[in-house]
């Protein structure tokens, strides 16, 4: 039995190779990834990590010896360049050869380039970004973001409490635009300013160009400024190239079923690369966030056990920006209404986002107990109306009882 392979040692692949241990799955379990360290969690790279608040070996899941003794077979610093599905194998740059009774696709997704390969600007996606990153900001005055995305925001609220002079930079009309309410933005975009950061919303860069010293000068609106630290951070594209040259449907993302499977029924795909029908009417598409990758680690190790059922997890996702939490339940696709809940002055409050009557997301602003209970509703499927939700007093807890 070939068993499991998995492309990918990140967040995805390495929770399914537990789960596929705690399924009691007999069969061999490889996990081939190409960045040379332990898999390890990202979200603290442009939190606590990037701040200094804590070192890289706090990040890793699991040392060798974990994966060793559940019989994970884990290969590093090792990219699989090509998938022979008629003979079921992986092939990999140093031309190792892997068969596979069932392929995994767990490659996540890669920075999108800002202005091809500019010298001088830094993307921020794996440990080595982030390591860069950090010692970089200690000799740094003058920083420029350009995206005002959930990691660029929580790269600039670490650079401004760390004395950086941080502007960022959005070409959308607020803060976080595909992702929450304008509310919620506007929320944050107060917050980070009484922090230090500048914003130049609806503003768009022209050109970016290296300086002797490792500064950049980069243009804005027509208007040039030196910086000595330019972080892209304008969203990711998924990495499907694999898949798409071993023939498989890939439409910004690898194409899957409702229970994680290419077409080929042997390949499946989970976490940031894989494009599913999600929740909510929200259509095909793929979420970037810890939930879905381990929610999908998940079930598809129950899958591969023999369990039924489609994959249907409620999605979440958290972001912490400088002391304020943002939480989203559900997803933040079209809404007809939005009610808010608490105190939006006092930065702690929640907006509910309704389409044709039914709640389909909850933005928390430090408002835990709001993002918990949407969770649980929207999991349960249980009505709530705009009147409750926007009613401080009425314990939304209630409607689960
Ligand atoms: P990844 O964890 O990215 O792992 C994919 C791995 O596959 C990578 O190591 C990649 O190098 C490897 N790979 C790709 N192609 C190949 C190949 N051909 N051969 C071998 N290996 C390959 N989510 C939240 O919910 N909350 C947060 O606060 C949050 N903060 C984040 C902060 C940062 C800085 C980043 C980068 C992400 C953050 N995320 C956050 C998102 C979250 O980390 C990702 O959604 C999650 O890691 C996705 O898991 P994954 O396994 O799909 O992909």
């Amino acid at each position: 039995d070939a068993g499991v392979l998995i492309v990918g040692a990140g967040q995805a692949a390495c929770h399914l190779a537990g789960y596929l241990r705690d399924e009691g799955y007999p069969g061999p379990v490889r996990v081939l990834g190409d960045e040379p360290h332990l898999p390890y969690q990202r979200p603290p790279l442009s939190k606590a990590y990037l701040g200094g608040a804590c070192e890289a070996g706090a990040l890793t899941f699991h040392d060798h010896e974990h994966y060793a003794g559940r019989g994970i077979e884990l290969t590093l610093a090792t990219r699989v360049t090509r998938v022979d599905r008629a003979e079921r194998a992986v092939l990999t740059a140093d031309g190792g050869r892997h068969p596979y009774r069932q392929l995994v696709f767990a490659t996540g997704a890669r920075n999108r380039s800002l202005v091809a390969d500019t010298p001088g600007v830094l993307g921020l996606r794996t440990l080595d970004d982030a390591a860069r990153l950090r010692k970089r900001l200690a000799g740094t005055e003058k920083a420029v973001v350009v995206g005002a995305g959930f990691l660029g925001l929580e790269f600039a609220a670490v650079a401004a409490a760390r004395g950086v002079d941080v502007t960022v930079v959005e070409a959308a009309g607020s803060l976080m635009a595909r992702a929450v309410s304008p509310v919620v933005g506007e929320a944050f975009r107060a917050h980070h300013e009484e922090n230090g950061v500048t914003f130049r919303i609806g503003s768009t860069v022209d050109s970016i160009e290296p300086l002797p010293g490792g500064q950049c000068r980069v243009v804005v609106d027509s208007e040039p400024a030196e910086a000595g630290l330019v972080v892209s951070s304008i969203g990711v594209e998924p990495n499907a190239e694999l898949a798409r040259d071993a023939g498989l449907p890939v439409r910004n993302g690898i194409v899957v079923d409702e229970r994680l499977r290419t077409e080929d029924p042997a390949i499946s795909a989970i976490g940031d690369c894989a494009a599913f029908v999600r929740p909510s009417g929200a259509g095909r598409g793929r979420i970037e966030s810890v939930q879905n990758a381990v929610d999908q680690a998940r079930y598809l190790a129950g899958s591969i056990a023999g369990r039924a059922g489609a994959y249907d997890a409620v999605p979440w996702f958290w972001s912490d920006q400088g002391g304020l939490k943002l939480q989203i339940a559900g997803l933040s696709g079209e809404a007809d209404e939005i009610v808010l809940r608490g105190d939006v002055a006092a930065r702690r409050f929640s907006a509910f986002r309704f389409r044709a009557g039914e709640l389909t997301a909850v933005e928390s602003v430090a408002r835990p107990a709001d993002h918990m209970a949407a969770r649980r509703l929207l999991a349960a499927g249980v009505h709530v109306t705009p009147e409750q939700a926007a009613d401080d007093c009425f314990e939304l807890k209630s409607l689960l009882a």
